[in-house]
């Protein structure tokens, strides 16, 4: 695809903003094909000191026929018209899961631009996984032109936030147990799988910064070390995206509720109920916040709050609050 110096800008400098970005991104042409070669040589690795899935199963069957293989399958089968319609549902099976392969250089942009058709004709549904596909680019053009952002907050105003050295509060989250079943949905599926939902990783990423009150590069970390598809660009650009730090990011004031997040996007729990199995049996209406549910609900639940399933760790509106804060002061002392 593009590379950064195709796509200067009026400045000269990039895009520090996604739209103009993506209308440029969307006028550049598609490279021509260039056939995978039938073998390459390079040393062997050892797999040896490499962590299992704790099913023992590959994430994915490798290669690029099998990449191919789920493009095709993906467009063929509807998945992306259906796209914009289901991709937030957690719940559901309605992403491509090309992450891995496009961050292995197994598919590559291009080839899926080619599977979706033809530019400005395409449905609403492959419109937007296009799109998504434009973030990818974006973040990784982003980097090539400001490597500092691996280190450090894109915003200069909030790079002098107080975080939290909690190492009790990081632990829960990355064993997602902190009480918010959507937020330990997302951190258990990471760890059974290697790959979260994308809604999934703006909530569980939301929740460590703006809940937590820890350092977004804490969390970009943890995501680097179990994600299949763990990919500097993407995690650095989603993280500082959440962290209202980075480019184009979302509003910093704008805090997602852990609890309406979950009902918006998990309306009937299945995606919490496959991951935390101890919630199996809470009633719907209850599921995202099982903490109000009374001592009888619980017994007909099976799950009492507080041993088969953690109490909330902090409460969401007063870290809220706390977390506006420590933004402003941060914002207040950059001047
Ligand atoms: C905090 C956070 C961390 C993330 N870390 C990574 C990461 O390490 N590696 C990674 O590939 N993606 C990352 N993402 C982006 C996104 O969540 C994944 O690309 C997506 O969930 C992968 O599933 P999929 O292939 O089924 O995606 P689909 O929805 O089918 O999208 C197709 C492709 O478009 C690209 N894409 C989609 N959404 C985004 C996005 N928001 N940003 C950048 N590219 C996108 C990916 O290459 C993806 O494979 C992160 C997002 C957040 C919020």
């Amino acid at each position: 695809m593009a590379e950064p110096e195709d796509l200067p800008g009026s400045s000269g400098a990039g895009y520090l903003v996604f739209t103009p970005f993506s209308r440029a991104w969307r006028g550049h042409p598609l490279p021509a094909h260039v056939p995978a070669p039938s073998a390459l040589s390079g040393p062997s690795l050892p797999s040896a000191g490499l962590e299992r899935l704790p099913s023992g199963d590959p994430p994915l069957p490798a290669g690029p026929a099998a990449a191919r293989a789920r493009l095709v399958a993906f467009v063929r089968d509807g998945g992306a018209d259906a796209y914009a319609e289901r991709r937030d549902l957690m719940g559901e099976d309605a992403t491509s899961h090309l992450s891995a392969y496009l961050r292995l250089g197994m598919c590559t942009p291009a080839q899926v631009g080619r599977a979706l058709g033809v530019p400005g004709h395409l449905s609403p549904g492959r419109e937007a996984f296009w799109r998504q596909l434009c973030w990818r680019e974006f973040y990784h053009h982003h980097l090539a032109r400001h490597p500092e952002v691996a280190r450090t907050a894109l915003r200069a105003d909030l790079r002098a936030i107080e975080w939290d050295d909690d190492p009790a509060h990081l632990a829960a989250w990355t064993a997602g147990q902190t009480g918010y079943p959507i937020v330990d949905a997302g951190m258990r599926q990471l760890a059974e799988t290697g790959w979260i939902h994308n809604r999934a990783r703006m909530v569980v990423a939301s929740f460590l910064v703006k809940d937590l009150l820890i350092d977004w590069r804490r969390g970009e970390t943890v995501f680097m070390q179990g994600l299949v598809d763990g990919d500097p660009a993407n995690n650095n650009g989603g993280w500082q995206w959440t962290a209202g730090t980075g480019t184009d990011a979302a509003p910093y004031f704008r805090i997602m509720s852990p609890i309406r997040q979950g009902q918006r996007f998990d309306p009937d729990g299945d995606y919490v109920r496959r991951f935390v199995p101890e919630l199996r049996d809470v009633p719907t209406a209850r599921l995202h916040e099982p903490w109000t549910m009374s001592a009888e609900e619980q017994r007909g639940a099976g799950c009492r709050i507080g041993s088969d399933y953690p109490a909330p760790r902090v409460d969401h509106r007063e870290r809220r609050e706390l977390a506006l804060d420590r933004y402003r002061r941060s914002r207040e002392a950059a001047g």
